[in-house]
C-alpha cells in the first residue's frame, strides 16, 4: 500500500508517495517500475532528516522502513547484519540485553541503518569514535542496471567511501553489518553542570571531554550580554557495573498539528531563561537510564507538529576549532537580535577522526544546531545572515538537516561532490541534490 510521506522539519511541504519494499528482491523490480512512470526516486528510512535530502524529485521515493529484518548476529564478538530498514532502536532492543551498544548513535532511535549510512551520523561521542563509518563493516548496495555488490573498505572500497555520507544518491542499501561496543550496564553516569558563557563552555568542553565518552551542551541562544553562551553541560558514560535492561519504548504522543507554531518568542523567552535557572550551579551527579540521556526527544512521539503546519527548519552547522568561538558569539549575536530563538539549541565539539566517506558533515571544531519555526523573516533574513558567518569561518552546514544551503556554499564545502556525482545513480535524485547542484 502507498503511503505520503514528508520530512522531519515538513518544510519544503512536498509529500512523496512511498513505494514499500518488503524484501531485498523487490527492491529491483520496484525500482525499474517508478523508472518507468516516474524517471527517478529515492530511497527513504524513517523521514528523520529535517530538509529535503530525504525527498525525491519525483515526489516518489522506494521506502525501505519495512525491510527490517536481522540476518545475523554474532554476540561473542559483537557483530551484527541487518536490512537496511531496521531501526537503532530495534537493534538496541537486541543487543543490550546481550552486553552490546552501538558504536554511535544520532540523538534519536528511529534511524534506520540506511539512513545512518547515508548520512553517515554523528553522536554525542564524536570526540573519541567519529561517526557511524567507523563501525560500519561492510553493506549491500543495488544500483539499478548493475547486479547487488557487497561494499567494504576492502570489497568495492570506492562504492563504500561514496556512500557513507552519499546522501542515499549512489544506490539503494539493502543491508548493513555492524561492530558495537560492549557494555557491562544499559545505565549512564552523568555529570551536569550549568555555565555562564562560550569561556566557560570551551574549558568545560577540553576537561570533559579528555574524561568523558559523551558530552553535549544545551545553549540559551536568546540570552544577551553577559548572559550571552550561557548553557548547561552534560557529559557521560556507560556504568561499569548493573542491569542490561533495553528501553521498553513508551512516549507521550502530539496528535494533531495545529495551524500554527506553539513555539514563539514568548515561549521560547520563558523556557530558556527557566530551564537555565533549574539546572546546577555545581556538578551534580546521577545515574539515568540510556534512553532519556540519548533520545530525550523520542518521549514525545511526533513533536515535530508542534510547529504547526509551516514547519520549521533546522540549522545545523560546524565551525573550525580555530575560529569557532568566535564565530559562535556572532552567530548567537545574530539569533538573539533577530527574536527567532530555539528552545532546542545544541552546542558539541567534534574530533579530529577523519570519516572515511566521502562527504561526512563532522570536522574538527564545533558544531551547533538550532530549531527554527518556519516564516519569512527566517529565510530572507536570518538564515542569509548565519550562512554567511558560517562562510566567513570556512565552516559547513549538515545536508541531513537543511532546506535552504546555496548551491556555492554546499559545492565549497563539500569538494567531494563532484565524485558523488559522477557516481550518482542516473535513476535516484533528491531535491536537496537538485538544489545545490543548480
Ligand atoms: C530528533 C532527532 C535527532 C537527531 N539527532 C542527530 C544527531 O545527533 N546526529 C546526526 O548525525 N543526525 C541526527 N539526526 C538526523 C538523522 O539522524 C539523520 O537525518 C538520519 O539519516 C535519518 O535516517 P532515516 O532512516 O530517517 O532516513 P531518511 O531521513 O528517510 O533518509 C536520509 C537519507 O538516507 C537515504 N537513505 C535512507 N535509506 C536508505 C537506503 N536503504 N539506501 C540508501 N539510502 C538511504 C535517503 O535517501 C536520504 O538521503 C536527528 C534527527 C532527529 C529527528
Amino acid at each position: 500500500m502507498k503511503s505520503l510521506l514528508t520530512s522531519w522539519g515538513a518544510y519544503p511541504r512536498t509529500p512523496q508517495t512511498g513505494h514499500p519494499c518488503h524484501w531485498q528482491t523487490e527492491v529491483g523490480p520496484q525500482w525499474q517500475q517508478l523508472i518507468e512512470t516516474h524517471g527517478t526516486t529515492l530511497p527513504f528510512g524513517s523521514g528523520r532528516s529535517y530538509g529535503d535530502s530525504c525527498l525525491a524529485v519525483s515526489d516518489h521515493v522506494l521506502q525501505l522502513r519495512p525491510m527490517s529484518r536481522f540476518i545475523e548476529a554474532d554476540w561473542e564478538n559483537g557483530e551484527i547484519c541487518a536490512e537496511a530498514g531496521v531501526t537503532l532502536g530495534e537493534i538496541l532492543q537486541l543487543a543490550i540485553p546481550q552486553g552490546w551498544f552501538l558504536q554511535v548513535t544520532p540523538g534519536t532511535r528511529h534511524v534506520t541503518l540506511g539512513g545512518a549510512v547515508a548520512n553517515d551520523v554523528h553522536g554525542k561521542n564524536h570526540h573519541r569514535c567519529g561517526t557511524f563509518a567507523h563501525s560500519v563493516v561492510s553493506f549491500g548496495l543495488h544500483r539499478s542496471m548493475q547486479p547487488p555488490m557487497v561494499c567494504s573498505p576492502t570489497e568495492n572500497p570506492q562504492w563504500f567511501a561514496a556512500t557513507l555520507g552519499g546522501l542515499g544518491l549512489t544506490g539503494v542499501i539493502t543491508w548493513v553489518a555492524l561492530r558495537l561496543r560492549k557494555i557491562q550496564s544499559s545505565l549512564i553516569d552523568t555529570t551536569r553542570v550549568r555555565f555562564d558563557g562560550l569561556d566557560d563552555f570551551f574549558a568545560l568542553s577540553a576537561e570533559m571531554d579528555a574524561r568523558h565518552e559523551y558530552s553535549v551542551a544545551w545553549i540559551d541562544c536568546l540570552a544577551r550580554g553577559s548572559a550571552q553562551g550561557r548553557g548547561v553541560f552534560t557529559a557521560g558514560d556507560h556504568r561499569e557495573t548493573g542491569a542490561l535492561q533495553a528501553a521498553v519504548p513508551r512516549s507521550l504522543h502530539m496528535p494533531i498539528r495545529p495551524p500554527v507554531s506553539l513555539i514563539n518568542p514568548l515561549t521560547l523567552k520563558l523556557f530558556n531563561h527557566h530551564y537555565w535557572k533549574r539546572q546546577p550551579a555545581t556538578r551534580q551527579y546521577q545515574t539515568v537510564a540510556y534512553s532519556p540521556f540519548f533520545y530525550p526527544l523520542d518521549r514525545i512521539e511526533h513533536w515535530n507538529r508542534i510547529y504547526g503546519r509551516k514547519g520549521f527548519q533546522q540549522f545545523q552547522c560546524v565551525l573550525p576549532s580555530a575560529v569557532a568561538q568566535a564565530a559562535l558569539a556572532e552567530l548567537l549575536n545574530a539569533i538573539a537580535r533577530s527574536g527567532t530563538g530555539s528552545f532546542l539549541a545544541v552546542l558539541k565539539r567534534c574530533g579530529d577522526m577523519a570519516s572515511p566517506g566521502l562527504m561526512s558533515f563532522p570536522m574538527p571544531g564545533t558544531s551547533l544546531a538550532l530549531d527554527f519555526p518556519q516564516n519569512n523573516a527566517l529565510t530572507e533574513k536570518l538564515l542569509p545572515r548565519l550562512d554567511s558567518i558560517v562562510r566567513e569561518a570556512h565552516g559547513r552546514l549538515y545536508p541531513a538537516k537543511d532546506a535552504h544551503m546555496s548551491g556555492r556554499d554546499f559545492r565549497q564545502a563539500y569538494p567531494a561532490w563532484e565524485q558523488v556525482e559522477a557516481m550518482r545513480d542516473p535513476a535516484l535524485i533528491s531535491r536537496f541534490w537538485q538544489r545545490v547542484l543548480q
